[in-house]
Protein backbone atom coordinates (compact mmCIF):
# COMPACT_ATOMS: atom_id res chain seq x y z
CA UNK A 1 0.00 0.00 0.00
CA UNK A 2 1.55 3.29 -0.93
CA UNK A 3 0.66 6.63 0.46
CA UNK A 4 0.61 9.79 -0.59
CA UNK A 5 -0.26 13.54 0.97
CA UNK A 6 -2.63 16.06 -0.38
CA UNK A 7 -2.52 19.58 0.98
CA UNK A 8 -5.16 21.68 0.66
CA UNK A 9 -4.86 25.31 0.41
CA UNK A 10 -7.59 27.80 1.03
CA UNK A 11 -7.78 31.93 1.83
CA UNK A 12 -8.21 30.95 5.56
CA UNK A 13 -6.80 27.67 6.55
CA UNK A 14 -4.22 25.04 5.00
CA UNK A 15 -5.40 21.42 5.40
CA UNK A 16 -2.95 18.55 4.82
CA UNK A 17 -3.18 14.81 5.31
CA UNK A 18 -1.91 11.62 4.91
CA UNK A 19 -4.14 9.52 2.14
CA UNK A 20 -3.96 6.02 1.12
CA UNK A 21 -4.72 4.43 -2.38
CA UNK A 22 -8.33 4.06 -1.71
CA UNK A 23 -8.71 7.39 -0.97
CA UNK A 24 -8.88 7.12 2.81
CA UNK A 25 -7.51 9.90 5.13
CA UNK A 26 -5.29 8.43 7.18
CA UNK A 27 -3.79 11.61 9.06
CA UNK A 28 -4.83 14.89 8.95
CA UNK A 29 -3.82 18.08 10.42
CA UNK A 30 -4.56 22.15 10.02
CA UNK A 31 -2.71 25.12 10.14
CA UNK A 32 -4.22 28.59 9.74
CA UNK A 33 -3.00 30.63 6.09
CA UNK A 34 -0.76 33.45 7.06
CA UNK A 35 -2.53 34.62 3.23
CA UNK A 36 -0.96 38.36 3.56
CA UNK A 37 2.39 36.19 2.82
CA UNK A 38 3.07 34.46 -0.12
CA UNK A 39 6.36 33.14 1.55
CA UNK A 40 4.80 32.06 5.17
CA UNK A 41 2.12 30.32 2.95
CA UNK A 42 4.57 28.09 1.57
CA UNK A 43 6.16 27.72 4.48
CA UNK A 44 3.28 26.71 6.51
CA UNK A 45 2.37 24.54 3.53
CA UNK A 46 5.55 22.81 3.56
CA UNK A 47 5.76 22.56 7.69
CA UNK A 48 2.05 20.38 7.38
CA UNK A 49 3.68 18.19 5.22
CA UNK A 50 7.00 17.60 7.10
CA UNK A 51 4.93 16.98 10.10
CA UNK A 52 3.10 14.35 8.01
CA UNK A 53 5.79 12.72 6.63
CA UNK A 54 7.50 12.31 10.01
CA UNK A 55 4.39 10.81 10.86
CA UNK A 56 4.76 7.78 8.03
CA UNK A 57 7.95 6.39 8.09
CA UNK A 58 9.28 6.93 4.47
CA UNK A 59 5.88 5.40 3.16
CA UNK A 60 4.76 8.52 1.22
CA UNK A 61 5.05 8.62 -2.38
CA UNK A 62 3.96 11.68 -3.95
CA UNK A 63 2.91 14.93 -2.24
CA UNK A 64 0.03 16.92 -4.36
CA UNK A 65 -1.02 21.05 -3.24
CA UNK A 66 -4.95 21.93 -4.07
CA UNK A 67 -4.93 25.42 -4.07
CA UNK A 68 -7.78 27.97 -4.21
CA UNK A 69 -5.95 30.31 -7.33
CA UNK A 70 -5.81 29.95 -11.10
CA UNK A 71 -3.14 27.42 -11.90
CA UNK A 72 -0.91 27.99 -15.07
CA UNK A 73 -0.98 25.01 -17.70
CA UNK A 74 1.97 23.91 -16.84
CA UNK A 75 1.32 23.50 -13.27
CA UNK A 76 3.78 25.29 -11.22
CA UNK A 77 2.86 28.92 -11.35
CA UNK A 78 -0.57 30.04 -9.29
CA UNK A 79 -0.69 32.59 -11.83
CA UNK A 80 -3.87 34.70 -9.47
CA UNK A 81 -5.43 34.00 -6.26
CA UNK A 82 -8.42 35.91 -4.96
CA UNK A 83 -8.10 34.89 -1.35
CA UNK A 84 -4.50 34.75 -1.05
CA UNK A 85 -1.39 37.04 -1.88
CA UNK A 86 0.04 34.72 -4.70
CA UNK A 87 0.76 36.71 -7.98
CA UNK A 88 2.55 34.53 -10.75
CA UNK A 89 3.88 32.69 -7.58
CA UNK A 90 5.77 29.80 -8.46
CA UNK A 91 4.02 27.65 -5.95
CA UNK A 92 5.93 24.42 -7.19
CA UNK A 93 9.44 25.46 -7.57
CA UNK A 94 8.99 27.30 -3.54
CA UNK A 95 7.54 24.59 -1.94
CA UNK A 96 9.98 21.84 -3.90
CA UNK A 97 12.77 23.69 -2.95
CA UNK A 98 11.69 23.64 1.10
CA UNK A 99 10.88 20.11 1.10
CA UNK A 100 13.76 18.57 -1.50
CA UNK A 101 11.16 16.61 -2.90
CA UNK A 102 8.72 16.72 -5.90
CA UNK A 103 4.71 18.34 -5.38
CA UNK A 104 2.37 18.55 -7.80
CA UNK A 105 0.21 21.21 -7.83
CA UNK A 106 -3.53 21.85 -9.01
CA UNK A 107 -6.11 23.89 -8.78
CA UNK A 108 -8.62 22.84 -6.38
CA UNK A 109 -11.77 22.79 -7.31
CA UNK A 110 -10.19 20.32 -9.92
CA UNK A 111 -8.29 18.49 -7.24
CA UNK A 112 -12.13 18.14 -5.61
CA UNK A 113 -13.66 16.69 -8.89
CA UNK A 114 -10.73 14.16 -9.02
CA UNK A 115 -11.57 12.75 -5.60
CA UNK A 116 -15.52 12.71 -5.92
CA UNK A 117 -15.09 11.17 -9.59
CA UNK A 118 -12.60 8.22 -7.97
CA UNK A 119 -13.86 8.10 -4.44
CA UNK A 120 -17.11 10.23 -3.97
CA UNK A 121 -20.49 10.54 -5.28
CA UNK A 122 -19.16 10.50 -9.14
CA UNK A 123 -17.92 7.09 -8.74
CA UNK A 124 -17.62 5.87 -12.29
CA UNK A 125 -18.20 8.17 -14.28
CA UNK A 126 -16.25 9.29 -16.86
CA UNK A 127 -17.83 12.77 -17.81
CA UNK A 128 -18.41 15.07 -14.91
CA UNK A 129 -18.81 18.63 -13.83
CA UNK A 130 -18.77 19.67 -9.92
CA UNK A 131 -19.82 22.81 -9.38
CA UNK A 132 -19.20 24.11 -5.87
CA UNK A 133 -21.62 26.82 -3.96
CA UNK A 134 -19.90 28.65 -1.60
CA UNK A 135 -18.78 32.56 -1.27
CA UNK A 136 -18.87 32.25 -5.56
CA UNK A 137 -19.03 28.99 -7.46
CA UNK A 138 -15.78 26.66 -7.77
CA UNK A 139 -15.93 24.19 -10.82
CA UNK A 140 -14.30 21.51 -12.36
CA UNK A 141 -14.87 19.74 -15.61
CA UNK A 142 -14.02 15.61 -16.05
CA UNK A 143 -14.01 14.55 -19.94
CA UNK A 144 -13.46 11.30 -21.06
CA UNK A 145 -11.89 10.59 -17.21
CA UNK A 146 -9.48 13.17 -17.53
CA UNK A 147 -9.40 17.29 -15.68
CA UNK A 148 -9.72 19.40 -18.63
CA UNK A 149 -8.08 22.43 -17.90
CA UNK A 150 -8.14 24.42 -21.16
CA UNK A 151 -5.20 25.63 -22.73
CA UNK A 152 -3.67 28.00 -20.14
CA UNK A 153 -5.24 26.52 -17.05
CA UNK A 154 -8.52 28.79 -16.86
CA UNK A 155 -11.30 26.62 -17.91
CA UNK A 156 -14.13 25.53 -15.07
CA UNK A 157 -15.29 28.82 -14.64
CA UNK A 158 -18.94 28.99 -15.23
CA UNK A 159 -19.47 31.51 -12.27
CA UNK A 160 -18.77 33.84 -14.21
CA UNK A 161 -21.42 33.30 -17.05
CA UNK A 162 -23.80 36.47 -17.61
CA UNK A 163 -27.40 35.06 -16.84
CA UNK A 164 -28.99 38.10 -16.27
CA UNK A 165 -28.24 40.98 -18.42
CA UNK A 166 -26.82 44.23 -16.35
CA UNK A 167 -27.86 42.30 -13.69
CA UNK A 168 -25.93 42.56 -9.67
CA UNK A 169 -22.57 43.34 -10.03
CA UNK A 170 -19.94 40.77 -9.55
CA UNK A 171 -16.24 40.84 -7.93
CA UNK A 172 -14.96 40.07 -11.04
CA UNK A 173 -16.08 43.36 -12.34
CA UNK A 174 -19.07 42.44 -14.63
CA UNK A 175 -22.82 42.46 -13.82
CA UNK A 176 -24.81 39.36 -13.99
CA UNK A 177 -22.88 36.67 -13.39
CA UNK A 178 -24.46 33.12 -12.11
CA UNK A 179 -22.61 33.24 -9.06
CA UNK A 180 -24.31 36.24 -7.80
CA UNK A 181 -27.75 34.68 -8.16
CA UNK A 182 -26.52 31.26 -7.37
CA UNK A 183 -24.06 30.84 -4.42
CA UNK A 184 -23.50 30.64 -0.23
CA UNK A 185 -23.64 34.07 -0.72
CA UNK A 186 -26.47 34.61 -2.82
CA UNK A 187 -28.65 32.49 -0.57
CA UNK A 188 -28.41 34.56 2.27
CA UNK A 189 -28.47 37.75 0.51
CA UNK A 190 -32.04 36.34 -0.91
CA UNK A 191 -32.86 35.51 2.92
CA UNK A 192 -31.82 39.28 4.89
CA UNK A 193 -33.49 40.83 1.79
CA UNK A 194 -36.41 39.16 2.46
CA UNK A 195 -36.26 39.44 6.27
CA UNK A 196 -36.08 43.45 5.75
CA UNK A 197 -39.06 43.27 3.41
CA UNK A 198 -41.05 41.02 5.29
CA UNK A 199 -39.70 40.67 8.93
CA UNK A 200 -42.93 39.10 10.11
CA UNK A 201 -42.71 35.88 7.25
CA UNK A 202 -39.17 35.19 8.55
CA UNK A 203 -39.80 35.40 11.65
CA UNK A 204 -38.00 31.96 12.37
CA UNK A 205 -35.26 33.04 10.46
CA UNK A 206 -34.62 35.89 12.54
CA UNK A 207 -35.07 34.32 15.83
CA UNK A 208 -32.04 31.46 14.73
CA UNK A 209 -29.99 34.47 13.47
CA UNK A 210 -29.92 36.33 16.93
CA UNK A 211 -32.88 39.12 15.51
CA UNK A 212 -31.49 40.71 12.79
CA UNK A 213 -30.71 40.56 9.23
CA UNK A 214 -27.56 40.54 9.36
CA UNK A 215 -27.49 37.43 11.75
CA UNK A 216 -28.86 35.07 9.30
CA UNK A 217 -26.23 32.41 7.90
CA UNK A 218 -26.29 29.70 5.21
CA UNK A 219 -26.52 27.33 8.39
CA UNK A 220 -29.53 28.96 9.94
CA UNK A 221 -31.16 28.80 6.32
CA UNK A 222 -30.14 25.42 5.57
CA UNK A 223 -31.74 24.60 9.66
CA UNK A 224 -34.69 26.69 9.30
CA UNK A 225 -35.26 25.00 5.89
CA UNK A 226 -35.04 21.21 7.71
CA UNK A 227 -37.55 22.23 9.90
CA UNK A 228 -40.02 23.25 6.94
CA UNK A 229 -39.58 27.24 7.70
CA UNK A 230 -41.46 28.29 4.05
CA UNK A 231 -39.17 31.36 3.96
CA UNK A 232 -36.11 29.24 4.17
CA UNK A 233 -37.55 26.98 1.96
CA UNK A 234 -38.30 30.10 -0.66
CA UNK A 235 -34.91 30.66 -0.41
CA UNK A 236 -33.50 27.22 -1.65
CA UNK A 237 -36.45 27.68 -4.51
CA UNK A 238 -34.79 30.51 -5.71
CA UNK A 239 -31.59 29.66 -5.74
CA UNK A 240 -31.78 25.70 -6.14
CA UNK A 241 -34.18 27.42 -9.51
CA UNK A 242 -31.04 29.74 -10.51
CA UNK A 243 -29.04 26.37 -9.97
CA UNK A 244 -31.09 24.03 -12.40
CA UNK A 245 -30.86 26.60 -15.27
CA UNK A 246 -27.07 27.38 -15.27
CA UNK A 247 -26.88 23.43 -15.24
CA UNK A 248 -29.11 23.38 -18.22
CA UNK A 249 -26.56 25.50 -20.04
CA UNK A 250 -24.03 23.83 -19.10
CA UNK A 251 -25.52 20.34 -20.43
CA UNK A 252 -26.13 22.17 -23.47
CA UNK A 253 -21.94 22.90 -24.09
CA UNK A 254 -20.31 19.62 -22.48
CA UNK A 255 -23.21 17.01 -22.01
CA UNK A 256 -22.06 15.50 -18.96
CA UNK A 257 -23.38 12.30 -17.07
CA UNK A 258 -23.39 13.70 -13.62
CA UNK A 259 -22.87 16.84 -11.93
CA UNK A 260 -21.28 16.68 -8.37
CA UNK A 261 -23.03 19.91 -6.23
CA UNK A 262 -20.22 20.70 -3.57
CA UNK A 263 -20.21 23.53 -1.41
CA UNK A 264 -21.24 24.37 2.02
CA UNK A 265 -24.80 25.13 0.52
CA UNK A 266 -25.20 21.25 -0.74
CA UNK A 267 -25.10 20.26 2.82
CA UNK A 268 -28.85 21.37 2.65
CA UNK A 269 -29.11 17.91 0.07
CA UNK A 270 -32.57 17.74 -2.17
CA UNK A 271 -33.59 20.79 -0.19
CA UNK A 272 -31.68 22.60 -3.10
CA UNK A 273 -31.07 19.76 -5.16
CA UNK A 274 -35.33 19.18 -5.68
CA UNK A 275 -35.78 22.46 -7.09
CA UNK A 276 -32.39 22.40 -9.19
CA UNK A 277 -33.73 19.28 -10.64
CA UNK A 278 -37.22 20.51 -11.76
CA UNK A 279 -35.49 23.77 -12.88
CA UNK A 280 -32.97 21.58 -15.03
CA UNK A 281 -35.77 19.63 -17.13
CA UNK A 282 -37.63 22.49 -17.68
CA UNK A 283 -34.65 24.78 -19.30
CA UNK A 284 -32.74 21.49 -20.87
CA UNK A 285 -32.69 21.85 -24.48
CA UNK A 286 -34.38 18.79 -26.80
CA UNK A 287 -35.75 17.75 -22.90
CA UNK A 288 -38.10 14.48 -22.67
CA UNK A 289 -35.72 13.54 -25.94
CA UNK A 290 -32.86 12.79 -24.43
CA UNK A 291 -31.27 11.34 -21.03
CA UNK A 292 -31.17 13.41 -18.27
CA UNK A 293 -27.87 14.08 -16.22
CA UNK A 294 -27.58 12.96 -12.81
CA UNK A 295 -26.93 16.32 -10.18
CA UNK A 296 -26.06 14.76 -7.06
CA UNK A 297 -24.82 16.14 -3.77
CA UNK A 298 -20.62 15.68 -3.03
CA UNK A 299 -20.04 13.00 -0.93
CA UNK A 300 -16.31 14.01 0.79
CA UNK A 301 -17.36 17.25 1.88
CA UNK A 302 -14.15 19.49 3.11
CA UNK A 303 -11.72 16.36 2.29
CA UNK A 304 -12.34 16.04 -1.27
CA UNK A 305 -9.56 18.57 -1.55
CA UNK A 306 -6.76 16.76 0.10
CA UNK A 307 -7.73 13.34 -1.18
CA UNK A 308 -8.15 14.37 -4.79
CA UNK A 309 -4.46 16.47 -4.44
CA UNK A 310 -2.54 13.25 -2.71
CA UNK A 311 -4.77 10.73 -5.41
CA UNK A 312 -3.69 12.92 -8.44
CA UNK A 313 -0.08 13.26 -7.59
CA UNK A 314 0.01 9.79 -6.63
CA UNK A 315 -1.23 8.90 -10.76
CA UNK A 316 0.94 11.34 -11.83
CA UNK A 317 4.32 9.99 -9.67
CA UNK A 318 3.19 6.45 -11.42
CA UNK A 319 3.19 7.84 -14.94
CA UNK A 320 4.91 10.38 -16.92
CA UNK A 321 5.93 13.77 -15.84
CA UNK A 322 3.17 15.91 -15.75
CA UNK A 323 5.30 18.95 -18.27
CA UNK A 324 5.93 16.17 -20.57
CA UNK A 325 2.24 15.32 -20.85
CA UNK A 326 1.35 19.01 -21.21
CA UNK A 327 3.73 19.04 -24.02
CA UNK A 328 2.79 16.01 -25.50
CA UNK A 329 -0.88 17.38 -25.56
CA UNK A 330 -0.07 20.28 -27.88
CA UNK A 331 1.77 17.98 -30.46
CA UNK A 332 -0.98 16.31 -30.70
CA UNK A 333 -3.39 19.09 -31.15
CA UNK A 334 -0.82 20.25 -33.84
CA UNK A 335 -0.82 16.55 -35.60
CA UNK A 336 -4.46 16.52 -35.69
CA UNK A 337 -4.10 19.77 -38.02
CA UNK A 338 -1.89 18.31 -40.58
CA UNK A 339 -3.62 15.09 -41.92
CA UNK A 340 -6.73 17.22 -41.84
CA UNK A 341 -5.75 19.08 -44.56
CA UNK A 342 -5.25 16.49 -47.17
CA UNK A 343 -7.49 13.29 -45.85
CA UNK A 344 -9.97 14.70 -43.87
CA UNK A 345 -10.02 14.52 -39.42
CA UNK A 346 -8.50 11.14 -38.16
CA UNK A 347 -11.13 8.88 -36.49
CA UNK A 348 -10.62 10.61 -32.41
CA UNK A 349 -9.72 7.17 -31.26
CA UNK A 350 -7.40 6.18 -33.76
CA UNK A 351 -5.37 9.03 -33.28
CA UNK A 352 -5.04 9.21 -29.88
CA UNK A 353 -4.13 5.26 -29.92
CA UNK A 354 -1.06 6.54 -32.01
CA UNK A 355 -0.19 9.42 -30.34
CA UNK A 356 0.49 6.88 -27.55
CA UNK A 357 2.21 4.10 -29.25
CA UNK A 358 4.53 7.51 -30.48
CA UNK A 359 5.17 9.18 -27.70
CA UNK A 360 5.32 7.50 -24.45
CA UNK A 361 4.72 10.54 -22.56
CA UNK A 362 1.38 10.62 -23.26
CA UNK A 363 1.29 7.78 -21.14
CA UNK A 364 0.05 9.97 -17.56
CA UNK A 365 -3.27 10.62 -19.51
CA UNK A 366 -3.87 7.13 -20.27
CA UNK A 367 -2.96 5.78 -16.61
CA UNK A 368 -5.53 8.89 -15.87
CA UNK A 369 -8.24 7.41 -18.07
CA UNK A 370 -7.65 4.02 -17.02
CA UNK A 371 -7.77 5.18 -13.06
CA UNK A 372 -11.35 6.07 -13.21
CA UNK A 373 -13.84 3.06 -13.65
CA UNK A 374 -16.34 3.25 -16.41
CA UNK A 375 -19.67 2.25 -15.59
CA UNK A 376 -21.42 4.83 -18.03
CA UNK A 377 -19.38 5.50 -21.02
CA UNK A 378 -18.14 2.03 -22.63
CA UNK A 379 -17.50 3.56 -25.88
CA UNK A 380 -15.27 6.11 -24.74
CA UNK A 381 -12.82 3.55 -23.02
CA UNK A 382 -12.35 1.46 -26.44
CA UNK A 383 -10.35 4.62 -27.69
CA UNK A 384 -8.77 6.28 -25.14
CA UNK A 385 -7.38 2.51 -23.87
ZN1 LIG B 1 -18.34 37.68 -12.27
Amino acid sequence: MTLAIGVDVGGTKVAAGVVDEDGRIIAKLKRSTPAASPARTEQAIADAVTELLASCQGQVTAIGIGAAGFVDSARATILFAPNLAWRDEPLKQRVEERLGREVVVENDANASAWAEARFGAARGYRDLMLVALGTGIGAAILIGGELYRGRWGMAGEPGHIRVVPEGRLCGCGNRGCWEQYCSGNALVAEAREFARRTPEGAMRLLQLGGGVPEGISGPVITRAATEGDPAALRCFQIVGGWLGQGLADLAAILDPACFVIGGGVSEAGDLLLDPARAAFERALTGRGRRPLAEIRVAQLGEDAGIVGAADLARVSSQAAPIQSTAAARQTTALQTTAPSSSSGPPEPGSFIRSTSMANPATNAATAQNAAIPDTDQPAAVATTR
